[in-house]
């Protein structure tokens, strides 16, 4: 039973036009808040989506679910908290999202609820599917209605249909006809099923949690979110795994052998994940450190201060610092008070908004060399603007550098990176790029460099944005050809 929508803030997080964060999810199952629990650990991840959010519950016979648009505590607040906790059940998923496939709509806010001849079934997917357009065109010519336009929503059709209910395990039997990047937490009624894509494209971990002398289990993107649960940090899912959690503990089978190259996204270590959290059996914080040490040996500068691009540009700006031995100084301050609201719909509202949200500190630039550090370049507006303000405030040199490698091509896993055209190292050569943004130097992280900093075989990383190199055909995604004949059998 869906609950009644409850009114929502009408305002959204304001979003750069860089690039945008991915999903996070969060699953809890055999503990008495389950409800609260993934609250928090969905708030936990915020960092991974401000878009829309949602959370879903078992009574132990029915789901319960709501969604809707804005932050966390918009979305969930203290009154429905209290209702989903009242259902008394043990377990729970949560979602953060934001959009990078089927658009910013309030019926894409997930966990998806659905009834199917298997029961009641809520997901919530983190990644992208390359091959769901061509199976919702398929599905839609036989008939199936979509209520969403989320790519998310393929799954539950294809776990639905006769031809995979029909296989002695339907949801591996689903898994292994999608493509492309999906971290899975699903709810039925007596369990929680995590699965992740062979590749391995995002993160997925449980740990455990001691709840009143029995053990509980919590799932989630990152381990930022078990840390703020006081979880203990068990495993990952594996690629290729689908992991259950219900009142018989966790039980493991997989529904895809590995694939010898995993595909765990780099950019994850660049800019998405938290620094606190580990990701692919890595800190966070740490990696991005290491790659401003790298950057900083690769390319080095005569310069006064290395300054941060806040926040992103932080971890790797003290690397840089450490290893080129130039001071490190706060020279840009951001207000943590502009962003959520702030409606930016012309090119000059939107330089506006990037003085009013960050601001430069004129009497440590005044007259100095400066050596800005960020994380990445996407588009160059944003980039242009900041650097724009900073020569404003009287910098006498100013020198760019980026602790990864230009972002030549889009992505298809789930990161929404602006298409081919707007991004600006498509077309354009490094130098082209300084000329663009107005900085007297511009250098960025090499790729050897980026993945020598990695704590896995390079070649265990996706770096397609980078190379254009994408593990699976993303021109012509497979629907699996001996699969789509049971198609039908509709
Ligand atoms: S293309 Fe880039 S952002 Fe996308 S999954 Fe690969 S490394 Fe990550």
């Amino acid at each position: 039973m869906h609950l009644p929508i409850l009114p929502q803030p009408a305002t959204r997080p304001e979003q750069a036009p860089e690039a945008k964060e991915k999903c996070g999810v969060v699953a809890i199952w055999g503990a008495a808040h389950a409800a609260s629990l993934a609250y928090l650990g969905m708030y936990a991840q915020q960092h991974r989506g401000q878009e829309a959010a949602g959370i879903a519950v078992t009574d132990g016979q029915l789901l319960h679910a709501h969604t809707g648009m804005g932050l966390v505590p918009e979305v969930i607040t203290d009154e429905l908290l209290q209702r989903m906790e009242a259902f008394n059940g043990r377990g729970a998923i949560g979602h953060n999202r934001y959009s990078t496939a089927g658009g910013s709509l309030a019926c894409n806010a997930q966990p998806l609820l659905e009834s199917y001849v298997g029961g009641q079934v809520a997901i919530a997917h983190n990644g992208n599917l390359v091959n769901a357009a061509a199976f919702r065109r398929r599905f839609e010519h036989a008939g199936h209605l979509f209520h969403t336009t989320s790519d998310t929503e393929v799954i539950v059709h294809l776990l639905a249909s006769p031809a995979q209910q029909a296989a002695p395990d339907p949801l591996a039997a689903t898994l292994r006809r999608l493509q492309g990047a999906f971290s899975l937490a699903l709810l039925f009624h007596d369990r929680v099923e995590l699965a992740r894509d062979p590749w391995g494209w995002r993160p997925l971990v449980i740990g455990t949690l001691d709840d009143h002398g029995r053990t509980a289990y919590v799932a989630a993107s990152e381990t930022i979110a078990l840390d703020v649960l006081g979880a203990r940090f068990l495993r990952e899912v594996e690629p290729g795994e689908i992991v259950t959690l219900s009142e018989a503990g966790l039980a493991s089978r997989r529904f895809s052998d590995p694939v010898p190259r995993p595909a765990h996204c780099v950019f994850e270590h660049v800019y998405f994940a938290h620094p606190a959290s580990t990701v692919f059996g890595q800190n966070v914080q740490l990696a991005r450190e290491a790659m401003g040490e790298r950057l900083g040996t690769e390319s080095p500068v005569v310069a006064d201060f290395v300054a941060p691009m806040p926040d992103s540009g932080r971890s790797a700006a003290i690397g840089f610092a450490r290893v080129t031995g130039i001071p490190l100084r706060e020279a840009i301050v951001p207000n943590r008070y502009v962003g959520r609201t702030f409606i930016r719909p012309t090119q000059a509202q939107r330089q506006l908004a990037v003085r009013l949200k960050l601001n430069v500190v004129e009497d440590i630039v005044r007259g100095k060399r400066v050596v800005i550090v960020d994380d990445s370049i996407v588009r160059g507006t944003t980039t242009r603007a900041k650097i724009a303000q900073i020569r404003a405030a009287g910098a006498l040199e100013i020198h760019l550098r980026i602790s990864c490698p230009p972002i030549k091509h889009p992505c298809f896993f789930g990161v929404d990176f602006a298409t081919r055209e707007q991004l600006i190292a498509a077309d354009k050569t490094p130098s082209q790029i300084r000329d663009f943004l107005g900085v007297d130097s511009l250098a960025f992280l090499s790729l050897p460099g980026l993945l020598s900093v990695m704590k896995r075989p390079g070649t265990h990383y996706c770096d397609a944005c980078y190379t254009g190199d994408y593990r699976v055909d993303v021109d012509n995604p497979s629907t699996d050809p001996a699969a789509v004949g049971q198609l039908a059998m509709f």
